[in-house]
């Protein structure tokens, strides 16, 4: 078994055995930059507290469920919407908050579709998507909503590649990432990070990448233990 570094995960353990453990689990979950991913996950029970419906054009045929977004997140994203158009750029919502079991179903289905090395690389297990965070959106643009890569050939990719970080949105599976990421790239699904979103796209890192550097710094050492675990 290789060694697994849960930076996070201890910070998790001392707030839940210090203090009122659903109040801090929830502090930490609705960080603007939790980090989900193969390693890191949510619980099932977990559902956002402040989740609304995001005000912005979407796909036909999206159901109000999934048009649900974090109250901060789902303000960026009309904000975004908004200034995409004022540049002649049509977005759509495809797709927001999906709940454990959605996803579990998702993720079944998938599988039983497609096989598990395909899988792998674009749906991630129950309690292990952004999607569940609230803070997760995809997207897409007139006869571009199957959530598929020629997104990224299209004119509203380009645009959210350079301003979805000055609304505090950054394209979460880069085409350079997928190793560190876990996932292939995705250039439809924007992920809200908030105040830190300019950084993370000025410093060109995976938000993998970039947390365990901030890590690093906080820590003021070399030998922090690695926050994303990789084959080496
Ligand atoms: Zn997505």
């Amino acid at each position: 078994m290789k060694r697994k570094a849960m930076w996070l995960l201890l910070m998790l353990m001392l707030l839940t055995v210090f203090g009122p453990a659903q109040a801090q689990a929830d502090v930490v979950y609705e960080s603007d930059m939790i980090l989900v991913n193969k390693v890191y996950g949510l619980p099932w029970d977990y559902e956002p507290s402040d989740l609304t419906e995001a005000n912005v054009a979407f796909a036909e045929g999206v159901v109000q469920s999934r048009k649900l977004m974090r109250a901060d997140a789902a303000l960026a994203l009309e904000d975004m919407f908004e200034a995409a158009l004022e540049d002649g750029i049509e977005l759509l919502g495809v797709s927001g908050y999906r709940s454990y079991y959605t996803q579990k179903t998702i993720y079944e289905r998938r599988l039983e579709e497609m096989g598990e090395k395909h899988v792998s690389r674009y749906n991630a297990k129950p309690g292990h998507s952004e999607h569940q965070t609230g803070l997760a959106m995809d997207v897409g643009c007139p006869g571009y909503t199957d959530l598929t890569e020629r997104f990224a050939k299209t004119d509203a990719y380009k645009w959210l590649r350079e301003n979805a970080h000055l609304y505090g949105f950054i394209i979460r599976y880069t085409k350079d990432g997928e190793e560190e990421t876990g996932y292939a790239f995705e250039p439809w699904h924007v992920r809200y990070v908030g105040d830190e979103a300019t950084a993370i796209w000025e410093s060109g890192l995976t938000m993998e990448a970039y947390v365990e550097r901030k890590l690093r710094i906080a820590s003021g050492t070399d030998r922090l233990p690695r926050l994303y675990e990789r084959d080496e």
